[in-house]
């Protein structure tokens, strides 16, 4: 590991205090590999250079362009919700500064990541590719209608406020697969949403949250 060792275990620590705080519903304990993959990237190459003193810390922070990093609490309940396995391929919606993609590539096949930012959507290829993410396939434009080329998926992760869940997305969803997405005006709740082998629906509402709006792109999909 490259540096901050101190600070990453002091935020695996709070990661783990605040899951056993929060009353989430079989989640009080986050799983070894998620925890694992959180202490492995490296967070402070993922938040702009005058932030890194701070990138440790159990708080979401700026990432220029109005976007934010999640908190880290939440980037590994929305992972242990995935319950990512090793042959998964997995859709990320909101690619920001990379960050999520970069822990859920360690715990899948492959991550392909859609954001509508073109600014973000390049900085964060740059960074993923840099950093050795190779798994890991960004691409500039509105998640609202998935990747179908590379779908279906065994597990989807939503990492803007919407306020609806995109139909596309379930579509691209394997039987048997996960989605989190955060849903609501104004007040927000993360949703879990399970597609059955069977190819009917669960929803369950896992926790309030706040998160930067789910934006579209101007003229529909690109
Ligand atoms: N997962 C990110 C968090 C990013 S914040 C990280 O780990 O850093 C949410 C991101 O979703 C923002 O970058 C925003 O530009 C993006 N976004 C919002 N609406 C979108 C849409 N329709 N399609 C793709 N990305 C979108």
């Amino acid at each position: 590991m490259q540096g901050y060792e101190a600070e990453r275990a002091a935020m695996i620590a709070a990661v783990r205090s605040t899951a056993a705080a929060a009353g989430v519903r079989d989640r009080a304990r986050i799983s070894p590999a998620v925890l694992d993959a959180l202490r492995a990237v490296p967070r402070h190459e993922f938040v702009p250079p005058d932030l890194r003193g701070r990138a440790y810390e159990n708080r979401p922070l700026p990432i220029g362009e109005d976007q934010t990093i999640s908190q880290p609490y939440i980037v590994a309940l929305m992972t242990d919700l995935l319950e990512p396995r090793p042959g998964h391929v997995v859709l990320e919606v909101g690619t920001g500064s990379g960050y999520q993609a970069a822990v859920l590539s360690r715990l899948v096949r492959r991550v392909h990541s859609v954001e509508i930012v073109e600014p973000l959507a390049r900085s964060s290829a740059a960074r993923l590719a840099r950093l050795g993410y190779a798994n890991v396939e960004v691409r500039h434009g509105d998640g609202y209608a998935g990747w179908p080329e590379r779908g279906p998926f065994d597990a989807i992760i939503v990492t803007a406020g919407a306020d609806h869940v995109p139909p596309p997305l379930v579509e691209q969803l394997k039987p048997g697969g996960r989605m989190v997405i955060p849903v609501g005006r104004g007040d927000q709740e993360l949703l879990l949403i399970e597609k059955r082998a069977d190819g009917t629906v669960r929803r369950r509402s896992v926790l309030p949250v706040a998160f930067v709006p789910f934006t579209r792109a101007p003229g529909g999909l690109r």
